[in-house]
């Protein structure tokens, strides 16, 4: 075989098999509009899928952010409250050192608070004795009616021998306009491990805030630090209300004090509004750090993006959903207008009746057919008796309706899905019986002729008074490859027969063959 049949071959086989498809297609418009809508429900799927991811990704770069600004703040106060600690520390030293009560009280002062003097956000520094009386104050001042056994530092401190530095609740400063403070404490232990008084630090919560102060959080974020049973110390934005108010009751605080860190959204318990909380402790002390940005910030570009992409990937989906139902039907409805040509193409527009071309090509299929199968194949010709004379007396109008009404009786009488009635021709008709004996034929041929004569329609002109046919009947089990039209031919002779008998009658012959027609090569090569 050489190659460019091979590739005539293929390409026949493509073409056939794309045909197919497209058949199988049309004949299942809804296959196509199906798969069509799960391809658009499929397309708006992922692209919601992807809408979620980004929304998931806004969100952790919210977190992130957050988490390293807290990380700052923390690092800031643990190294900072760190220093603090260390100025309790020396301070501690010097008192315990015997040779500081023997200094004059303004030098004493300088070793004991000395490298306070001009910290920012200190307010001042007591040496306070284990009665709650203050032995040595920073601003150099006196307070004898003062005691401070009463405040929280004191007695902390008191009541544990290790607890190191303490920050106290926030108070109001008697000193610099009464602003807020905490106080941060250490415990003096005497010779004996007794407790020996404290040394405290005055702290203003400006100091906090202020590190707020080129915090971007967005509009409605929060950042704020509190001591670790939920006091607020310092937030942002500012309110002076808040700060000594304890927040441990809110919902979405209290999970942020059971543990060192971590991340949430909850909705605020005050304004109502949905934040994600990234909160840290400071290491070595009793504050935990705060970032919250409104989920709504966090949102808001990823929102944007969404409103243009959702209805378009909608659409989208939507209209790959639609387009294929639209080409599903008219896919259909082509090959519905498709099927109706062909089919008109192989019909007789009087009688309904296949017409001669699909009787030509049937005809050639079932000699093939019954030769392979071994069968007999039976031929009728049929002829209305005089029929000339019938339109010369009553017109063709009338002899039109004659044709149909006989083609009518015909197709009645020939009822196997596998016989075809066919208009030959004229006032003439074929049927092609399959597997069908002479006997069987020419009951059938009789049946014909009577249902004919049955229909009584008159014609004065005719030898027998009403309408009449006469049939020729060919009968013979194929072992050539051709020969189906000279087996119609043997019909037509048996017919002419007929006629020559006097008209209204069957006559058969028993087809032994003859020399092929031409026209049984209209089909394939039978070869087979
Ligand atoms: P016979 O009994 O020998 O068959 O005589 P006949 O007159 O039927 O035969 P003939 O072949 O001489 O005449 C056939 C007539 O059929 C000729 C024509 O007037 C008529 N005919 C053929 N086709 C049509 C058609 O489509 N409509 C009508 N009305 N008449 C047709
Ligand atoms: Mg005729
Ligand atoms: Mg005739």
């Amino acid at each position: 075989m050489t190659v460019p049949s091979l590739l005539r071959r293929a390409f026949a086989a493509a073409r056939a098999g794309y045909v197919a498809t497209f058949r199988w297609l049309g004949q299942h418009p809804f296959a196509i509009g199906t798969s069509g809508t799960l391809v658009g429900i499929a397309i708006v799927a992922l692209a919601f899928v992807g809408f979620s991811q980004q929304r998931e990704q806004a969100l952790q770069n919210s977190r992130q952010t957050s988490a390293m600004l807290a990380s700052l703040i923390t690092t800031h106060l643990e190294t900072n409250l760190g220093l603090y600690d260390l100025m309790l520390s020396d301070a501690i030293d010097a008192i315990r050192d015997p040779r500081t009560a023997s200094l004059p009280a303004d030098l004493r002062r300088k070793v004991l608070f000395g490298r306070l003097a001009g910290v920012l956000y200190i307010d001042g520094a007591l040496y306070v004795d284990a009665h709650g009386h203050i032995v040595d104050a920073q601003d150099g001042r006196d307070y004898p009616n003062v005691n401070l056994s009463d405040r929280d530092y004191f007695r902390v401190q008191e009541r544990s021998r290790s607890l190191g530095m303490y920050l106290s609740d926030p108070f109001r400063s008697r000193v610099n306009e009464g602003q807020y403070s905490i106080g941060l404490s250490r415990r003096i232990n005497d010779y004996e491990g007794g407790f020996g008084g404290v040394v405290v630090l005055t702290l203003r919560l400006a100091y906090f805030q202020h590190l707020f102060d080129r915090l971007e959080v967005g509009k409605r974020g929060n950042v704020f630090i509190m001591l670790d049973d939920g006091t607020l110390l310092a937030r942002k934005p500012y309110s002076d209300y808040d700060v000594g108010t304890n927040l441990a009751s809110q919902r979405q605080i209290a999970p942020m004090l059971k543990s060192t860190s971590g991340s949430f959204i909850s909705r605020d318990d005050e304004d109502g509004t949905e934040r994600i909380y990234t909160y840290q402790r400071v290491p070595h002390a009793s504050l935990i750090v705060v970032v919250a940005p409104a989920l709504d910030d966090a949102l808001e570009r990823w929102r944007a993006r969404i409103a243009i992409y959702e209805p378009t990937s909608i659409a989208f989906g939507v209209f790959v959903a639609l387009s294929s139902w639209l080409l599903a039907f008219g896919l259909r409805a082509r090959l519905r207008a498709e099927s109706e040509l062909e089919r008109l193409s192989v019909t007789d527009a009087l009688t309904g009746l296949s017409n001669r071309r699909a009787l030509d090509l049937r005809l050639v299929e079932e000699w093939q057919r019954a030769r392979r199968a071994g069968q007999a194949l039976s031929i009728l010709f049929i002829d209305i008796d005089r029929f000339k004379l019938f339109n010369d007396f009553y017109g063709h109008a009338a002899g039109d309706e004659v044709l149909a009404a006989v083609a009518h009786a015909i197709g009645a009488t020939v009822q196997r899905a596998t016989d075809m009635v066919a208009r030959y021709g004229g006032e003439e008709f074929a049927v092609v019986l399959s597997s069908t004996s002479a006997d069987g034929a020419w009951k059938i041929a009789q049946q014909i002729r009577e249902n004919v004569a049955a229909l009584g329609i008159a014609h004065g002109h005719s030898e027998h008074g009403s309408v009449t046919v006469s049939v020729g009947c060919a009968t013979c089990t194929p072992r050539e490859a051709t020969g189906a039209h000279a087996l119609l031919r043997a019909a037509d002779e048996a017919l002419y027969a007929a006629k020559e008998a006097g008209r209204n009658q069957v006559k058969a012959t028993v087809f032994e063959g003859a020399p092929p027609d031409p026209r049984d090569s209209l089909i394939g090569n039978g070869a087979t």
